[in-house]
C-alpha cells in the first residue's frame, strides 16, 4: 500500500499518551523530503514484507542509502515496537551517538526518550526508549545479564560487512538466542520471538545468509555517480604530508584550472580525507590551519572539521553542518567515515590507503596497533563517498601498482586479534566450549589456546576452563580483562582509589592537549606533573591537582594546556567504575604515596607488557625477546628505566611502547607464579625471535 507519513507521531494509543511527558516537536518539511528522497524509501513495503515473513532477513546496500537511520524507523512505524525494543548495533561509538541524534530529530523526539544509545560509559535510553543505538560491545554485555535478550523484539547487526569481533560474537549468540525464542516458553507460555536484520555494505552476503538457514538476502539500488581516481607518480614516504598538498591543490585548483566545470567551481564541494587516528588528525589540521591564512586570492574559506571518535560530541556533529556560502568543508576522518557516517556534500577524496589496526600474536598472546594497508574493498568504499550527490574525485595517495597489490578485503578481527575477552563474555553466558561454538568463522586455534592462557595466567579460570570466582568478577566490568585483573590486584595491594583513576585517565586518549606554537611551554607545564614512578602516576599527578582546581576548572585547564572536555569524560568513567566496585562491594583504598603497590597491581594485569633495557638503550620484551622502544610522548622517555611495563604496544615503522612503569623485576614471580614462577626472569635466547616486527608490519 501507500506509505503516509505520520507528520506528527502523537497519533499513538492512548496508553501511550498517559505516560507521554513530551509530546513530539514539529519536524520540518525538509527532513520529511529528505527521507522520502533516500532510495532505502522505496523499498519500503517490500522490506516489511520480508520482515513480517523470515525470522532473518540481510540487507545489501551502499553507504548512505538510509539503511541505519531509516529501517529502524519503519520497523517502528509498523507495529514491532510494541514487542519490545528495537536494537541497532554499530562498531563504532560516534556511529551510534551521531546516528540516534539523527534520528531522535527526524521523528521529532528529545534523544534519550524514544530514541537513544548506549556505548560504555554512556547510556541515554530510559524506559520509553524503542530505537536503540548500541555498540555491538554492550549488547553482548547485555547478553550476559539476560543470555535470552528477552526485551528486544528486533535485533539490527549494521556494518556487518566491518566483522568486528563483538559483531561476530553477536552471530553465534544471537542465532541460538532466535532458536530458543522460536518456541513457546515452556512454563509461562510466552511467545516472544526474536527478528534479526542484518545490514551490510559490501556485496558478499553469501556467508551471511548460509549462516542463517539461506535468510533471504535484499540488495537496495543506492545512487552512485561517476568517481575518477588518481593515483600517485610515486610512492608517498609521508602521506600526511602528501595529503596536505593534496588538499590545497584542490582547493585552489579553480583558480589556475579553467577546465573544471562551472557547477564544481560555484558550489565547490567538500573535501574527505582518510587518515589512520588522532595523532595524524591533529597533526594535518595544524598543518592546515598554519597554511590557510596564506592562501592565495580568491581562494574560498576552508573550514577544517575533524572527526575521530575520542572527539567531543559537539565537534563531531560539525562534520554534518553545511559549510557556509563561498567556503568548503574539508573533513579529517578515520575510517569511521569509510561506511558508518554519511556526510552530504562530499565531491573528493583523499584517501592515505592506510587503516589502524588491531593485530594479535599469538606467539605472546597480546594485541598491538598496527598502521597497516587498507584493502581493496575499504579503497573501493573510500572512493565511493565522492559520488554520492555528483561526480566526484578520488585521490589515492599510493601508486597503481600498490592497488593492485593490496588484499582484496580485510581479515575478520576474529581471526587476528586477542579474543581473551570473548572468551570470558562467552563463560559468563555459559558458554563454555569454546573451540565447539557454532561461530560464522572460528578463530585460529593457536589464539583460542593462547587467549585460554592468559585467562589461566590472569587466574580467571582454572585448570579445566571453568571460571573462577575472580574471572566472574572480572567479567563484571565494562573492562579488558586485564584491566580488570589490575582493578582486582588493587583491592589485595591496597591501592583502589589510584588504580581506578589511572585506568579512567587510560580509557580517554589523551588528557594533554599542545596547542600548535607553543610546544616548548607545553613541555615546561607538563614538568610540574612528572614522576619518574612513571606515566601512571604523572596521569594521576594531572588528577590530584585537576580536583583541587574546583571551581577554576575551566582556568586551570587551559593555563596547564590540559584538556578539560577529556577529564570531565575520565571523572565520569571514574564515578562509573566506582559504582561498579560498591556493587560489588570492594573497597575504595588509597596507598598515599606508597606507588610501589600501583606497580605490582598492574603487573597483575600486564605481566606480559614487560621490557628489560638492552645495552644498545633499547629494550626486549620479556616473554619473546622482540625490540621495542619507549614512545617518544612518555614521560621516561629519557630516563630508560632497567624494567618497563607498558599498556600499549604500536606498531608503525618500529615497535613503541605506550604508558609506562619503571617496575623490579623481582616482582614479576612474585605476583605471576603461574606466568613467570617456572620460568627463568631474563629469558635470554642465543638467537632473538625473527618473526617478530617485520611480520607484523608487512
Ligand atoms: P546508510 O546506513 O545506508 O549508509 P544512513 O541511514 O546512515 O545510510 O544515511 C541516510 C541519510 O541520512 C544520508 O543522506 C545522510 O546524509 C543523512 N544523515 C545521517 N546522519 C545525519 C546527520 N547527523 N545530519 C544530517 N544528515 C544525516
Ligand atoms: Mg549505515
Amino acid at each position: 500500500g501507500k506509505f503516509e507519513l505520520k507528520k506528527k507521531p502523537t497519533q499513538q494509543p492512548n496508553n501511550d499518551k498517559i505516560n507521554n511527558i513530551k509530546t513530539p516537536m514539529e519536524i520540518p518539511k525538509e527532513i520529511i523530503l529528505q527521507k522520502e528522497s533516500l532510495p532505502v524509501f522505496s523499498a519500503k513495503d517490500a522490506l516489511l514484507k520480508n520482515f513480517k515473513e523470515h525470522p532473518t532477513v540481510i540487507i545489501i546496500s551502499e553507504t548512505g542509502t538510509g539503511k541505519t537511520t531509516q529501517i529502524p524507523q519503519y520497523l517502528y512505524e509498523n507495529g514491532y515496537k510494541d514487542k519490545g525494543i528495537i536494537a541497532i548495533t554499530q562498531p563504532r561509538r560516534v556511529a551510534a551517538v551521531s546516528i540516534s541524534k539523527r534520528v531522535s530529530q527526524e521523528m521529532g523526539y528529545e534523544l534519550g526518550e524514544e530514541v537513544g544509545y548506549c556505548v560504555r560509559f554512556d547510556d541515554k535510553t530510559n524506559e520509553k526508549t524503542k530505537l536503540k543505538y548500541m555498540t555491538d560491545g554492550m549488547l553482548v554485555r547485555e547478553a550476559m545479564l539476560d543470555s535470552s535478550l528477552s526485551k528486544y523484539s528486533v535485533i539490527i547487526l549494521d556494518e556487518a560487512h566491518e566483522r568486528t569481533l563483538n559483531t561476530d560474537v553477536l552471530f553465534g549468540l544471537l542465532k541460538s538466542i532466535q532458536k530458543r525464542r522460536e518456541k513457546k516458553h515452556p512454563i509461562s507460555g510466552v511467545y516472544n520471538p526474536l527478528k534479526i536484520i542484518i545490514m551490510s555494505a559490501t556485496l558478499d552476503a553469501e556467508l551471511f545468509s548460509q549462516y542463517f538457514n539461506n535468510a533471504p538476502v535484499l540488495y537496495i539500488e543506492g545512487r552512485q555517480f561517476p568517481v575518477h581516481i588518481y593515483y600517485t607518480e610515486e610512492t608517498q614516504k609521508d602521506y600526511v604530508d602528501a595529503a596536505l598538498i593534496t588538499v590545497l591543490q584542490i582547493h585552489i585548483a579553480h583558480l589556475t584550472d579553467k577546465s573544471i566545470d562551472k557547477e564544481e567551481q560555484e558550489d565547490g564541494g567538500d573535501i574527505l580525507v582518510f587518515l589512520t587516528g588522532r595523532d595524524e588528525i591533529e597533526n594535518l589540521e595544524k598543518l592546515l590551519l598554519d597554511r590557510i591564512p596564506r592562501l592565495p586570492k580568491g581562494a574560498k574559506d576552508l573550514i577544517v572539521c575533524p572527526i575521530f571518535s575520542a572527539l567531543p560530541q559537539e565537534q563531531q556533529m560539525k562534520v554534518f553542518e553545511k559549510a557556509p556560502k563561498g567556503s568548503r568543508k574539508v573533513i579529517l576522518a578515520t575510517n569511521i567515515a569509510e561506511t558508518s557516517l554519511t556526510i552530504n556534500g562530499i565531491r573528493y577524496v583523499v584517501d592515505s590507503g592506510a587503516v589502524k589496526s588491531k593485530i594479535f600474536n599469538p606467539k605472546i598472546g597480546i594485541d598491538s596497533l598496527n598502521i597497516i594497508p587498507i584493502s581493496k574493498a575499504s579503497a573501493k568504499q573510500r572512493t565511493g563517498r565522492a559520488g554520492r550527490e555528483f561526480e566526484g574525485k578520488c585521490y589515492r595517495l599510493y601508486t597503481q601498482n600498490t592497488f593492485e597489490k593490496l588484499d582484496s578485503s580485510s581479515i575478520p578481527e576474529i581471526k587476528r586479534s586477542n579474543i581473551a575477552n570473548v572468551i570470558l563474555q562467552l563463560k559468563t553466558i555459559g558458554i563454555n566450549d569454546i573451540l565447539g561454538f557454532d561461530f560464522l568463522e572460528s578463530p585460529p586455534v593457536a589464539s583460542v589456546m593462547k587467549s585460554l592462557e592468559l585467562l589461566y595466567c590472569l587466574e580467571a579460570i582454572s585448570e579445566d576452563g571453568s571460571l573462577t570466582e575472580l574471572g566472574k568478577k572480572m567479567a563484571l566490568f565494562p573492562l579488558d580483562p586485564m584491566y580488570s585483573k589490575t582493578l582486582i590486584k588493587s583491592i589485595e595491594f591496597e591501592c583502589s582509589e589510584e588504580v581506578l583513576i589511572i585506568i579512567s585517565i587510560l580509557s580517554v586518549e589523551s588528557i594533554f592537549f599542545t596547542p600548535k606554537e607553543k610546544k616548548k611551554e607545553v613541555e615546561d607545564v607538563k614538568k610540574i606533573f612528572f614522576s619518574p614512578e612513571g606515566d601512571h602516576i604523572t596521569f594521576l599527578n594531572v588528577f590530584r591537582e585537576f580536583q583541587k582546581s574546583k571551581s577554576q576548572q575551566q582556568q586551570w585547564c587551559f593555563d596547564h594546556f590540559i584538556n578539560l572536555k577529556s577529564m570531565v569524560k575520565v571523572v565520569n568513567v571514574f564515578e562509573q567504575l566506582i559504582k561498579y566496585c560498591f556493587s560489588l562491594k570492594l573497597p575504595i583504598v588509597s596507598c598515599g604515596s606508597d606507588f610501589d603497590r600501583v606497580k605490582k597491581s598492574f603487573i597483575g594485569g600486564f605481566f606480559l607488557n614487560t621490557a628489560i633495557l638492552q645495552p644498545d638503550k633499547k629494550y626486549k620484551t620479556m616473554v619473546d625477546n622482540k625490540e621495542i622502544q619507549i614512545h617518544p610522548t612518555s614521560f621516561l622517555f629519557e630516563q630508560k628505566p632497567q624494567h618497563i611495563l607498558y599498556n600499549e604496544l604500536t606498531i608503525t615503522t618500529k615497535a613503541f611502547a605506550r604508558n609506562i612503569i619503571p617496575i623490579e623485576g623481582s616482582w614479576l614471580a612474585e605476583i605471576c607464579p603461574k606466568y613467570y614462577g617456572t620460568r627463568p626472569q631474563q629469558q635470554q635466547k642465543s638467537t632473538p625471535n625473527q618473526t617478530s616486527i617485520d611480520s607484523f608490519t608487512n
